[in-house]
This record gives structure tokens, sequence and C-alpha cells, in this order.
């Protein structure tokens, strides 16, 4: 049987690309259908084609109503920003749109059925991840999984330097720090590197920063001073600023080489040239710059090490070609960047270099893999409780973020109110300990208490995050044999049937029309509001949460050593159809609000009793009125 072949894809913001591992078990890539390694990651809805790459993005200037790019930001979210000649589409539809020109170039090189990983920033939370996967999947690939993208850049670099080889001489293990600054999004990792191991320590990112941003810097300067010269801003109208915004592109990337550049603008019938160096555009980007500098810096503090400990520096992504980046990285940590792989290309190596290990390990009775990879959780993973003493929904954390997977992780809380019948165990995915800042990306219930159960119950919670990315979770009540499970792998998003409805337009050699029946097809597709659109997924508070955080349940434990139900547990009772976790008990009054009603209530009374006695024993006090 012929072996089965490799593919990592990196899906980047800006650009895509391609990569295989050959029958040596070496990385190569693989050219686009134009020849090119990278393949603009645009797409140009026409009437009779859907067109991807470059030339898409000659049509940004013309039609940029048909043109959607940067779709990876909007990922996670239900559509894209942009309304694509009237019809919003899901971020997932327009990045399966790209997979399948890439799918067709694959087939084209290398021959059909190939099993892929596509990459995404290790900061992408679960539906974002969940999006990349289903994109896979609607363009008809065989998605093996998602991997991170400093991970696969680390593999890339590791295949540089002799540290995947079977068998290859001992190297010393070595910590190295990827700095991937993209087109839209930021992302810094610290990984250790050893022979046949990679394990990453901490990761950290920004999904809205990228050499996009600095663009918009220079499309601003630029624009301001021909608005100065000639009264006029091309910024107003979409074709004057897209124009623009393909001229300083050509700028930026002329000050990575040169020390000055000139900006040409031609709009309306007048023209200007404005001149610009590296250092006024050092000036002008210096905050978004800090960002990344800020951003690396927590990630440091995150992972307890010290420069000291880095002994090497990846960049990764096109815009660290910019001068200023690897300056500031060099004066910031003391470590020379390391140029051995090409920054375009490390992420697509990679991820082809997982697949193939993905591959042998499916394979039991095959060979060993020839390296390890160890993962961390990018978010933390929590539960949404209620916090005893201050009566607000709080997240308490179970998995803490950058902890190494699989973990495994049991915390115990209690039922808020006597009595309780049932308990939502809703799973969030983030830092914040407010609830409403983090993520929901599932829930499971425990129903049909038994009769009578105290206030302050136990309950334990168990989660389970295995190095695949599946969550799962395990509530149990101590003594009542009740007991809910879930598994959550990449929940959230789209569902099956609408992966499969949105297959047939991607899969289709038509051009926008089959696109925009289907989006119309769809029941009340959300639009996007007028803020960039947010990954999180709509919440019902009304059921969510209804216990104590562990504060109060460890008293409570305390209290119960071994509990025994009041009355006999229940396994027989009919699962309670169709609810979703019901609350337990009605809404209270806040504990202020009770306090100020009593003080409220009590003056009123002693007030009362003052003046029935006081006009007893002294009614000259009181001379009536009447
Ligand atoms: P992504 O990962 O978002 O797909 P890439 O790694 O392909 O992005 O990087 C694209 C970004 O890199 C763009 O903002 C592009 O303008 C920038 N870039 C590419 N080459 C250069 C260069 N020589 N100088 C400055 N920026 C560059
Ligand atoms: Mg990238």
């Amino acid at each position: 049987m012929a072996r089965e072949k490799a593919i990592g894809i990196d899906l980047g913001t800006t650009n895509s690309a391609m990569a295989w591992v050959d029958e040596s078990g070496r990385s190569q890539m693989v050219p686009n259908a134009e020849g090119s390694l990278l393949t603009p990651s645009i797409v140009l809805f026409g009437d009779r084609e859907v067109i991807v790459g470059k030339e898409a993005r000659s049509a940004t200037t013309v039609s940029p109503e048909r043109v959607a790019e940067w779709v990876k930001r909007d990922m996670g979210a239900p559509v894209f920003s942009h309304a694509i000649r009237g019809e919003y589409l899901p971020p997932e539809v327009i990045q399966a749109c790209i997979l399948r020109k890439l799918r067709a170039d694959l087939a084209h090189s290398l021959g059909p059925d190939a099993n892929v990983v596509i990459t995404v920033p290790a900061y992408f939370d679960e539906p974002r991840r969940k999006a990349t996967a289903d994109a896979g999947e609607m363009a008809g690939l065989t998605v093996l999984d998602i991997v991170n993208e400093p991970t696969a850049a680390a593999l890339a670099f590791g295949e540089s330097l002799g540290y995947l080889a079977p068998g290859g001489e001992p190297k010393e293990e070595m910590t190295v720090l990827v700095y991937d600054l993209g087109g839209g999004t930021f992302d810094v990792t610290l990984l250790k590197l050893a022979q046949g191991k990679i394990q990453t320590l901490a990761t950290d990112g920004d999904v809205r920063l990228g050499g996009h941003d600095w663009d918009m810097r220079l499309v601003d300067y630029a624009a301001e001073s021909f608005l100065r010269q000639h009264g006029i801003d091309p910024r107003t109208d979409p074709a004057g600023l897209n124009r623009v915004y393909q001229v300083v592109i050509e700028a930026k990337h002329t000050l990575s080489a040169r020390n000055r550049a000139t900006i040409r603008i031609d709009h309306d019938g007048k023209s200007a040239e404005i001149p610009i160096t590296q250092d006024q555009f050092r000036e002008l980007t210096a905050d978004l710059l800090e960002r990344t500098a800020y951003t690396t810096r927590q990630l440091l503090a995150a992972s307890g090490l010290q420069w000291k400990h880095v002994s090497r520096l990846l960049l990764v992504g096109g815009a660290t070609r910019m001068p200023m980046v690897a300056e500031m990285l060099s004066t910031m940590t003391g470590v020379v960047p390391d140029r051995t792989v090409n920054p375009d290309e490390a992420v697509a190596r990679g991820a082809a270099l997982y697949a193939g290990y993905l591959l042998v390990k499916r394979t039991e009775d095959g060979p060993p893999a020839d390296f390890e990879v160890t993962n961390v959780n990018a978010h933390s993973l929590g539960v949404e409780g209620i916090d005893p003493h201050t009566m607000r929904r709080t997240n308490v954390i179970l998995i803490p973020r950058n902890t190494p997977l699989p973990a495994t992780h049991t915390e115990r809380f209690a039922t808020k109110s006597k009595g309780q019948r049932s308990i939502v165990v809703q799973i969030l995915e983030g830092e914040s300990s407010i609830p409403g800042d983090c993520t929901a990306i599932g829930r499971t219930a425990v129903r049909d208490l038994p009769d009578g159960l105290p206030q302050g119950w136990p309950v334990e919670v168990t989660f389970e995050y295995g190095s695949n990315g599946r969550l799962s979770v395990r509530a149990v009540v101590p003594g009542t044999h009740h007991e809910a499970a879930l598994s959550l792998e990449r929940a959230g998003g789209m569902s099956g049937e609408g992966i499969a409805r949105w297959k047939q337009p991607v899969g289709a050699s038509a051009g926008f029309e089959a696109f925009g029946a289907a989006a119309e097809d769809l029941p009340a597709v959300p639009r996007p509001s007028p803020t960039p659109a947010s990954p999180e997924m709509p919440r019902t508070d009304a059921d969510t949460g209804f216990w104590s955080s562990p504060v109060q349940s460890a008293a409570a434990a305390a209290a119960t050593s071994g509990p025994t139900p009041p009355s006999a547990p229940d396994r027989t009772s009919p699962p309670a159809s169709g609810r979703t976790g019901q609350p337990a008990s009605p809404r209270r009054l806040p504990r202020w609000a009770i306090l100020l009603i009593g003080y409220v209530a009590s003056a009123i009374v002693g007030l009362g009793l003052g003046y029935l006695v006081l006009s007893r024993l002294r009614p000259e006090f009181f001379p009536l009125p009447w």
C-alpha cells in the first residue's frame, strides 16, 4: 500500500501556504497552480466562478463588494463582518473556498487523497478552532487535526537543526521563543526543543494585531498628506482607499530593505508623491510594536523564565521582515534572531511534519513516531459558579492556561439552595472572573436530584483535557448516584447539517449565486454588530450555574463527611425531556436589598412605637390640630 501523504496547510490571514512530507521524510513546499509558494487568502465571488488568490486581489480595487479578505480575523463569529454582494456568509464558508483551491492545487501536484493538518494561531479559542476544522470539511479535505502555528514553526526549525531525525545525535535542549507577526494576527510562544521532543511552555497573542495595522498607519499618513496638498481625502471612497492601501504595502516592503520610500497616490485626477523614511515609519507605529513587546514580556513572566534562559529566537510571518521587529527583540532579549527557517515557510512545513507524525501514530503496528509533541492550553477552562460571599456569578478556573496537556482536575462545589433539584454546569473558556467576558463553550446538567437535599450539598466537577483538544466534563453528586457527563470536541459553531449544506456551493464550480441562495435559505442568520464581530456564543442567563463557589463548598464538604442522601437515590426516574437545566430555586433578592428593607422597616416601626409611648406620657407635646 502506498504511504498516505501528509500535508500541512498554513491557512494564514493574508497568505496561505502548503507543504508535504516527501518519501525521504523531509518537508517540502508545494507551489500553487500559479507557481507561487504563497496564495493570498483573498476570495473573489464572481458571477460564474469563485476565484482565490492573486487574481482575486486585483479585484479588490475595482469591485470590493465582491471580495472577501481578512476572513481569519472573524473566525468563530456567526458571519463575516462584511457583506459580500449584500449577503452575510459564515467566515468558515469563505475559508473553505480558499481551502478548496488549495486542495485542487495539491491534487494537481501530489494526487488526490491528502491527509491534512491545518494551522491556527495558538491563541485561537475553541470556537475558532472548530470553525477552521469545519472549513476543511466543507472543502472536502480529510482534516487529521488542527495544530498551533508556533508548534508547527518549531517543528520546522527542529527539522532544519536535525532534532527530528530518528536515531540522530542527541542534541542539547534549548528554549525557543517563536515570535509570529503575520498580516492579521500576532502570536508568541515559548517552547522547549530536545532531541525528538517539542514541548510548549507558554503561549500568548493578539488575534487583532498584524502587518495590516502597520499598513493602516501608512494609509492614514499618506491620505492626510494628500488631503493637505489637494483638499481631497482619498479614503472617502472604497476604491480610492483600496488603491492607497495597495501602494502603501509596496512602500512598507521597500522600507524593510531601504531607508526611505515614496508613496505615489493618484486620485480624482490629482497626484502626490509622499516620501517616508524608516525612522518616520517606526515612529508612526511605535505603539503597535510596543504591544507585541508587552505581550512577549507577559509571556516570559507567565512561564517563570528569564531572558537568559531563552536560547533561540525564531521569527515567523512576513511582517517580521520589518527591521524594527528584530531590533526591538534583540534589545529586549539579548538574543539575536535566528534566520534558519524561512518566515513564510516554517508554519506549512511544520504542519506537514505534524501530519506525518499523526499518520505514524495512527498505524499501531508501524514504526514509532520520530518525535513527541506536548501542547498547553492557550486559555483557561472553568465553570460558572456563584461566589457565596458576594452572590455574584464567577468563573471558577479548573485548568489554568498554559497547563501541559493532557490535564485532569476535580473541584468541589456545593448546591446553592435547599431542596435543589438540578444543577447546570456551564463550561467557560477565558481568563476573566466575570463569566460574561469568557466564551461559553458548552454545558451539561445533573437533573432530578432526590428531594430534600440540604443547601451546600457537595458537587464534584472533573475536567479532563486531552492532548487532542477534547475536553471531557463530569459532574458527580456524591451519595446520590447522580452524575452528568459531557464530551466537548470543538463544541459550538456550525452543526453537521450546516456544514453539509455549505459543502454544496463550496464544492460546485459555480459563481456567487449558489452562495447567495444558501445564505438566504438560512433561518435568521445573525448580522454582525457595528463593532468587530465577537466570537462569543449567545448566552442564556436564565439557566446557568446554580451553585456556590468552592469557598463555601469546602466548608460544606468538611461538615458533611461521607454524605448520605436524605431520601433514597432515584436512578430510575425518567430523564427530564428537553429540559435544559431549569433553575432549581426562584431568584432571591440580593442580600443588600434585604438588609435595606429590614433597616427601613425597623426604623418605621421604632418611630411609630416611640410616637405612641410619648403621646401617652406627654400628650402636651402633641397638640391636636383639629
Ligand atoms: P499571515 O500569517 O497573516 O497570512 P504572512 O506571514 O504571510 O501573514 O505575513 C503577511 C504580512 O507580512 C503582510 O502584512 C505583509 O505586508 C507583510 N510582509 C511581507 N513581506 C514583508 C516585507 N518585506 N516587509 C514588511 N512586511 C512584509
Ligand atoms: Mg501566518
